[in-house]
């Protein structure tokens, strides 16, 4: 397996000025040569973001996109836009995108192979609500969402693939997952891969954590083998505590 990826998330955060102003900062300190760095900005802020990145290994992507080449779509960004402003991957399926603005499986399939037509690494979000977790239906949410999301896909066209688990009730909650809770459902979506790819995919795909990830908490998820990375939202968001947190 890979070095850990790390993706900071600034949701609906930074201006074009303050993506670049926080990239110069994070490199100036040098980027940890054992983890791949990402960040995904706003739409508007991702062409800066993509310039002050130039060259130095971070890499730079969408927090969504509309699965068409163009047309009468107002408001959407569609997956060349994103290539052409110099974005690499794309998140795909976060609970905000699913709860807020009512995105369904059948969707994010669409999404998932509009980036790949385009070579933009999808990473592809899952989860279970708080309600389903007390049901102990964590390992049918799960699964029900690897089925419809990657159906009719090849396992070489998702060569690519990302996951990020990410429990929907510790998103912005200061809850996190427990590192064993995380491995848990780490270990079921790679062997449901497994099961529906080979081992081979399965083993290559990198699975992150995300929900409330902390400089506290992360060094907890990074030790475990099961667990290649994290997406963090709210503690990506100071330059000065990110910078920190990708050296540990
Ligand atoms: C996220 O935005 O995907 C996320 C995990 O946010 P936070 O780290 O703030 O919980």
């Amino acid at each position: 397996m890979s070095v850990p990826i790390l993706i900071a998330n600034w949701k609906m955060y930074k201006t074009g000025e303050e993506a670049a102003a926080f990239i110069a900062y994070l490199c100036g300190r040098g980027l940890p040569a054992d983890k791949r760095i990402l960040i995904a900005p706003p739409f508007t802020a991702l062409e800066a973001a993509c310039l002050a990145a130039q060259g130095s290994g971070l890499e730079v992507g969408g927090q969504n996109l509309y699965p068409e080449e163009g047309g009468a779509f107002t408001g959407e960004v569609s997956p060349g836009m994103l290539r052409a402003a110099g974005a690499s991957f794309v998140i795909l399926g976060h609970s905000e995108r699913r709860r807020l603005f009512g995105e369904q499986d059948s969707f994010i399939r669409s999404k998932i192979g509009a980036a790949l037509r385009h070579q933009l690494t999808p990473v592809l979000c899952l989860g279970e609500s708080l309600e389903q977790k007390s049901l102990g239906e964590t390992e049918v949410v799960v699964t029900k969402c690897l089925e419809s999301c990657l159906e009719g896909f090849s396992a070489q066209e998702l060569s690519s693939l990302l996951l990020a688990y990410e429990p929907v009730w510790a998103i912005g909650t200061g809850q996190s997952a427990s590192a064993d809770d995380a491995a848990r459902v780490h270990v079921l979506c790679r062997t449901w891969l497994g099961k529906r790819f080979g081992k081979a995919f399965a083993d290559r795909v990198p699975i992150l954590y995300g929900g409330s990830v902390t400089s506290e908490n992360l060094p907890l998820f990074l030790a475990r083998e099961e667990v290649q990375g994290a997406l963090i939202g709210g503690a990506s968001l100071d330059e000065r505590r990110f910078a920190e947190l990708i050296q540990l």
